[in-house]
């Protein structure tokens, strides 16, 4: 028995010569939210890919609740509740937003959700932030209201974890506000989520706990205080 959500035990990644990520050992506990931290192209997005399956590890493994994830398609991992924010908004900018919202719910959720796919759809954009806004266009929304409707998709599955990769970007300091406070909230009711992110306020505020890597390897590990003052760290981000 574990009470971790997610472990990762020597998680490596190699493409070609090049190895992204290294070695990585952390743990996740449920209702945790944890920071993944590091410079641009230090493997956060890729340690993601590896945890929810887009990408097929190198060495190593993942396991949820205590059983092994990695090596299992995408799909399924998605449904055994773990689900991602892509670090470039995917949507489909044809469609609507409540059918963005749907067609990203069908993706292997297709018997759960039925004919009463639109009225479930409703509930998500509502759950963001986005009631009533179902029948516009993608192009007529703010920046802050495209990045809802990821949200929105990827809330679809219903996702025990989620993995949020830089969500929080290009927000104004109001929209970056909304934003943090819509994260609380999925945590209060009961997610765990793993935050790759840069915005310093939002990481304090949120995380319990950070993981910093470096050139793929986990360099720092603790609350974001001890961290973000942590001279590894500081070297890492400012380059040496
Ligand atoms: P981060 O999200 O921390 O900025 P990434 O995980 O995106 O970093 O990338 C880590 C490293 O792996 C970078 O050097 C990047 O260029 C490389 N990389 C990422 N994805 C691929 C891929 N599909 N093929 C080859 N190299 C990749
Ligand atoms: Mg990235």
């Amino acid at each position: 028995m574990t009470n971790h959500v997610l472990s990762l035990r020597g998680v490596t990644k190699r493409f070609g010569g090049l190895v992204a990520v290294n070695a990585m050992n952390f743990d996740v506990a449920e209702h945790e939210v944890v920071g993944l931290l590091g410079p641009n192209g230090s493997g956060k997005s890729t340690t993601l890919n590896l945890i929810s399956g887009a990408l097929p590890l190198t060495a190593g493994n993942v396991s949820l609740w205590g059983s092994r994830i990695s090596g299992l398609p995408a799909q399924t991992i998605n449904r055994k509740g773990v689900s991602r924010t892509f670090q470039l908004v995917r949507l489909l900018p044809s469609m609507n937003v409540r059918d963005n919202v749907v067609v990203g719910a069908v993706f292997g959720h297709r018997r759960r959700w039925g004919h009463d796919a639109n009225e479930h759809a409703e509930k998500l954009l509502e759950r963001v932030g986005l009631g009533g806004k179902g029948d516009m266009s993608l192009g007529q929304l703010t920046y802050i209201d495209t990045k809802r409707v990821e949200l929105a998709r990827t809330l679809a599955s219903d996702p025990k974890v989620l993995l949020l990769d830089e969500w929080l970007a290009g927000l104004n300091p109001t929209e970056l506000q909304i934003g943090i406070n819509l994260i609380k909230s999925l945590r209060d009711e009961g997610r765990t989520i793993i935050l790759v992110e840069h915005v310093m306020d939002a990481i304090r505020s949120l995380c319990d706990r950070c993981v910093v890597m470096a050139a793929g390897t986990k360099i720092a590990e603790g609350t974001p205080t001890q961290v973000l003052s942590d001279k590894k760290v500081i070297t890492a981000y400012l380059g040496d």
